[in-house]
C-alpha cells in the first residue's frame, strides 16, 4: 500500500486581540516565514493546512487555509486539526496577553490616562507539547534579543518540542517584516544548525527538508 504524504499544520501571522470595535493589540509579524514554510511543505509533497492570523499575503497555492483573528480562535482551529496532522510548525506570533474585556463601544479619549487590564492568552504551543501523540513532530519558533541559544533551548524543553527555530531579532535585516531571515535550528537530540541570512523561501525549503528527515 502507498504511504500517505505527511500532513503538516503551519500557523502564521500575528493574532489580534480587540480592545474595542476599532482598536486591538498585536505583535509584529508579516506572516512571511509561515507562508513560505507552508508553500515549501506543499512543494515537498505534503498535505498542508495553514492556520493564519490577519496578513496581507496571498494564500499559498495548494494549501488549505483557515483564517483566524485572536489567539483563542487560533487555539481552537489548531486543536480541531491536530488529530489529522503529523507535523505542526508553529510560526505564528501569538499575542501573549489580551484585554480582559472587549469594550462593546469605542472607548472615548477623554481621560488623560487609560489603564488596560490584560489577561494571559493560552500558550498554544505548550499545550501542543503536552498533548502530542507519539510520532507527532512539533517545531516552534522563538524570537529572542539576547542569549539566543540559551533561551531557545529552554523553550524547546519547557514546551516539549522536537525542534526550535530561533530568530535573533536584533540581527540586522533578519526577522519580522523582511523577505530574509537567519535562524538557529536546535533539535531535542542536541543538534544545532545555523542558517545564515537568506531568502525566507529558501530557508523554508531547508527547514522543511530537515523536519521531514530528507
Ligand atoms: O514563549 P514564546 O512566545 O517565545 O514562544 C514562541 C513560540 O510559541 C512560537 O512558536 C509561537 O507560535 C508559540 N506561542 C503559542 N502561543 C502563545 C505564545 C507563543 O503557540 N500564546
Amino acid at each position: 500500500m502507498l504511504k500517505r504524504p505527511p500532513h503538516i499544520l503551519v500557523t502564521a501571522g500575528p493574532t489580534i486581540e480587540p480592545i474595542d470595535p476599532v482598536r486591538y493589540l498585536t505583535n509584529r509579524s508579516s506572516g512571511k516565514m509561515g507562508y513560505a514554510l507552508a508553500l515549501a511543505a506543499r512543494k515537498a509533497g505534503c498535505r498542508v493546512t495553514l492556520v493564519t492570523g490577519p496578513t496581507v499575503l496571498k494564500a499559498p497555492a495548494g494549501c488549505r487555509v483557515v483564517r483566524v483573528k485572536t489567539a483563542a480562535e487560533m487555539r481552537e482551529a489548531v486543536f480541531k486539526e491536530l488529530p489529522q496532522v503529523n507535523i505542526v510548525i508553529k510560526a505564528a506570533a501569538v499575542a501573549d496577553y489580551r484585554p480582559a474585556q472587549m469594550a462593546p463601544r469605542k472607548l472615548k479619549k477623554s481621560a488623560t490616562k487609560l489603564t488596560l487590564k490584560l489577561v494571559k492568552n493560552p500558550d498554544i504551543l505548550k499545550e501542543l507539547g503536552r498533548k502530542k501523540r507519539p510520532g507527532q513532530i512539533l517545531l516552534g519558533f522563538a524570537a529572542e534579543t539576547h542569549d539566543v541559544l540559551h533561551h531557545g533551548r529552554k523553550k524547546l524543553v519547557e514546551k516539549n518540542l522536537d525542534w526550535i527555530a530561533i530568530n535573533d531579532v536584533l540581527k540586522k535585516g533578519a526577522g519580522f517584516e523582511g523577505d530574509e531571515n537567519a535562524v538557529t535550528l536546535v533539535g531535542k537530540n542536541g543538534v544545532v544548525m545555523r542558517f545564515v541570512k537568506q531568502k525566507k523561501s529558501l530557508l523554508a525549503r531547508k527547514l522543511v527538508r530537515v523536519i521531514l528527515g530528507r
